[in-house]
């Protein structure tokens, strides 16, 4: 683990921890410094032990410059927002060190930078794969651990809080939101696709999963798995991954331009029709117990008033107003109907009982397990690819060649 992907993930534990703190959840508080603290002291390497010092002073200066942030006070939006920035300025970091990492090597300055094995998150067919012999074969393979623990980790998040994921922490979406912002200031309006043609726009990101999931499941037979994690194409696979975006054919040039140019012109286009991933995120959301739910008792729309304010905020324009329920997969507990909702106690994400999740406790969760599960992972040895930069530094001029 490199000292970037230390200092984000204690970062994340501490501001988890400072939210229950000053929440008045003071266990919790101590229960996940404890966690963190036990972890960093049983993986004993020298990232972690100084990424600590550095995250706790790090946040001791944000909490003296701004308490409020520290302490998650004000409305649901700006707690989510803190989150989310936090967690794409941390990726930024992240890829900004893998790419000095490759260019050093290509240079043949490798042995300076260490390479961030959480980029692996961006191979999930290799985290695919890799469950999948972890389940039929009980082999762990070593040249991608951390793809698997970060498929496995936002697999978790989605059963627990919805596609939480997509709405606080893919920095692809608070990309697509920045866009389409920028968008509406020079040009305003919406020019949304009529619900017709909606529907089956929406089914392409399906279509794009189970092709994916079929890959996974039956594209490749357990018995050969063992021969694929050793072959010279899943050991440079990140590579592969970061020169689609980095140094993009042209074809996938064109791709991606057009994915921006849809994100501008569509709030959350590319999470609505195309993220295969947010597909799988949002079967996965239908089995947690969190939903929105709105009480007929407090909304003033049942009241008689003309209020639709939770429908006009909700970026994947579900009718909040219309319904008591939402089980819709695609919302991403953003809480941003509850953000705009006048009455306080119309609108929760809560379970069938009544157990409700302020932004704080979605904040938390979701950074305990983005956090934790990769930090356990780290302590059980499970985290690092053993691809060595030498490996690596022969592979690389290859790698257009290199299939599988
Ligand atoms: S229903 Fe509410 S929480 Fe769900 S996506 Fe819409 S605004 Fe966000
Ligand atoms: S914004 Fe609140 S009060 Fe208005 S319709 Fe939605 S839930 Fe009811």
């Amino acid at each position: 683990m490199t000292l970037v992907e230390s200092v984000s993930l204690l970062l994340g534990l501490i501001y988890a921890s400072s939210l229950l703190y000053f929440g008045g959840k003071r266990w919790g508080a101590a229960l996940i410094s404890l966690m963190a603290l036990a972890a960093v002291i049983v993986a004993s390497i020298w990232p972690l032990l100084v990424g600590t010092a550095i995250a706790a002073a790090v946040f001791a200066l944000v909490h003296r410059r701004s308490p409020q942030l520290t302490q998650g006070e004000g409305r649901a939006d700006e707690v989510r927002d803190a989150v989310s920035h936090f967690f794409a300025l941390s990726l930024l970091i992240v890829g900004l060190q893998y790419v000095v990492y490759h260019a050093l090597l290509l240079n043949g300055l490798g042995g300076h930078l260490t390479r961030p094995d959480v980029v692996d998150a961006f191979i999930p067919i290799a985290g695919g794969l890799e469950l999948k012999a972890i389940v039929t074969l009980n082999l762990w393979d070593k040249h991608h651990p951390a793809a698997a623990v970060m498929l496995f980790t936002v697999m978790v998040s989605a059963i627990v809080c919805k596609r939480a994921f997509c709405g606080w922490a893919c920095p692809l979406g608070l990309l697509g939101t920045q866009l389409y912002r920028l968008r509406k200031r020079f040009i305003p309006g919406d020019a949304l696709p009529p619900a017709w043609l909606d529907w089956p726009l929406r089914m392409v990101k399906y279509l794009l999963f189970f092709v994916l999931l079929y890959l996974v499941v039956f594209g490749m037979p357990s018995q050969a798995l063992p021969g694929y994690f050793g072959g010279n194409y899943h050991m440079i696979s990140d590579a592969k991954m970061g020169a689609f975006f980095l140094s993009p054919s042209l074809l996938a040039g064109i791709i991606i331009v057009l994915v921006l140019a849809m994100a501008m012109w569509q709030q959350q286009s590319f999470c609505r029709y195309l993220c295969p991933y947010g597909a799988g995120l949002g079967l996965l959301s239908f089995l947690s117990p969190f939903k929105i739910r709105r009480s007929d008792e407090h909304c003033l729309k049942s009241k008689g008033f003309a209020c639709d304010k939770c429908t006009r905020a909700c970026p994947a324009r579900i009718e909040v107003d219309n319904l008591i329920t939402v089980r819709s997969d695609e919302c991403q507990a953003c809480m941003r109907c509850i953000s705009a909702c006048p009455k306080k106690e119309a609108l929760t994400l809560s379970t069938r009982t009544g157990i409700s999740l302020s932004a704080k406790g979605v904040a938390v969760i979701l950074m305990l397990m983005m956090f934790a599960i990769p930090l356990i992972a780290a302590a059980c040895g499970y985290w690092h690819s053993e691809v060595t930069d030498e490996m690596r530094a022969y592979l690389l001029p290859y790698l257009h060649q290199i299939g599988h």
